[in-house]
């Protein structure tokens, strides 16, 4: 059926996201540009995902070829990209097997399935509680919101599932206080993305483990934000010396292409036996091939080191900023280039000027700006950033 419509037509999209009328039509690089030839330096790469910048030419020709060969044949059959993507996975990380998805939400919620089927193959099906933290973002499944167990994200979609034990202060003795026979396993982003950047300490991180060990707990990092170079390690956690049983990957995995990844050590993968868990689309052809290369790229040589040193200028550079604007930024966060300003201004306004000196920025929360930019970044890229940056906060006053 046909409607005829004589008048502009609302949109037909749910109205849940505060989305900018900006709409961008091309890209390249760091660069993104909207149909009238506008270029912007984007800062934020859709939220920490494109992490090699936007059509890069490595993996438009990786996702050609692999389109015009095979899409999808499902998991009933053996997809040797997804083997190539998971023994590449695991040879450069602490685990052994991989479950593919198609999101990070997906990929948390394989951890927490992963970790009850541990207990519940060892005969202890009663210990299924999971602790988790106050301001920590999981997705926005049932089950992950459940898990942040913020108010925020929970409004409306009410009952919470049970079985999440949120921990309100960043504490060692706070998690402890809350652990019971019944708890199964500790989760934790070790950089708090949408949270605001907040850098949990290796001692902290450490002394997590050390819980885990003392109560025999699986310790869950999600990295879904912080792996995949983001911070100039592959995963977050490998700068602390933690090894955790569980780890969540998704948002740079893919450069883009929808691809998640849940992985695990051999003692407790062993779980998940034939039928406890699937996908359909999850580790399909093309997602693998993108990865694949995405991830070869990412560890050339050098490229984690640069990461690391181009993330040290550009906090340099943000501290300049700090000093300059001292009503403005509290606080320079992070680790690589996962950074974020704690801002006392609106920080959903700051956004919005920067968008009119055409930066693109994340905000985050507890009033932060994130700086995500691609990987690739130029130094000349950070110091442009940086100066549009002092623009827009000049303009705002001391
Ligand atoms: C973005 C994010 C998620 C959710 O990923 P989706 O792909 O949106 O489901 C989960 N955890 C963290 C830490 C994230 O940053």
């Amino acid at each position: 059926m046909t409607k005829i419509l004589n008048r502009p037509k609302e949109t037909s999209l749910m109205s849940n996201y505060n989305r900018s009328n900006l709409a961008f039509v091309r890209g390249k690089g760091v660069r993104l540009f909207d149909k009238t030839g506008k270029m912007f330096l984007d800062l934020g790469a859709g939220i920490a995902v494109n992490s090699l910048g936007h059509s890069h030419p490595k993996l438009v020709k990786v996702l050609a070829d692999q389109g015009s060969k095979l899409w999808h044949t499902s998991n009933l059959y053996t997809v040797p990209k997804q083997e190539e993507l998971a023994n590449v996975l695991t040879d450069n990380t602490f685990a052994d097997k991989v479950f593919f998805t198609n999101s990070g939400a997906e990929s948390v919620e394989c951890a927490i399935k992963v970790a009850r089927r541990f207990y519940f193959s060892k005969g202890q099906s009663n210990r299924n509680r999971i602790i988790s933290f106050e301001g920590s973002f999981h997705g926005r499944t049932m089950g992950t919101i459940s898990a942040a167990g913020s108010r925020k994200l929970l409004e409306g979609f009410g009952p919470k599932l049970p079985g999440f034990d949120t921990v309100r202060k960043l504490s060692l003795e706070s998690v402890e206080k809350k652990i019971s026979e019944r708890t199964c396993a500790i989760l934790v982003e070790p950089i708090l993305g949408e949270g605001g950047i907040v850098t949990l300490p290796c001692s902290f991180l450490k002394g997590l483990k050390k819980l885990c060990k003392k109560y025999n707990l699986l310790l869950i990092f999600d990295e879904v934000q912080s792996g995949i170079g983001r911070t100039g390690y592959f995963l977050a956690h490998e700068n602390c010396e933690v090894t955790p049983d569980i780890v969540a990957l998704a948002k740079g995995l893919g450069n883009g292409f929808p691809i998640g990844a849940c992985l695990a050590t051999k003692r407790v993968a062993a779980c998940m036996v034939p039928g406890t868990h699937g996908s359909t689309y999850g580790g399909n052809p093309l997602g693998c091939a993108v990865a694949l290369e995405t991830i070869k790229c990412i560890l050339k040589p050098n490229f984690l080191t640069t990461i690391r040193r181009k993330g040290d200028f550009f906090k340099e550079k943000l501290n300049n900023l700090q000093t300059m604007f001292p009503q403005q930024i509290l606080e320079v966060r992070g680790k690589g280039l996962m950074l974020g300003l704690k801002c006392v201004s609106n920080n959903i306004d700051l956004v919005e000027k920067c968008r009119k000196e055409n930066l693109l920025l994340v905000p985050g929360g507890s009033n932060t700006l994130r700086i995500l930019p691609p990987l690739i970044i130029k130094y000349k890229e950070i110091e442009e950033g940086a100066e549009r940056l002092q623009k827009v906060l000049s303009q705002m006053g001391k």
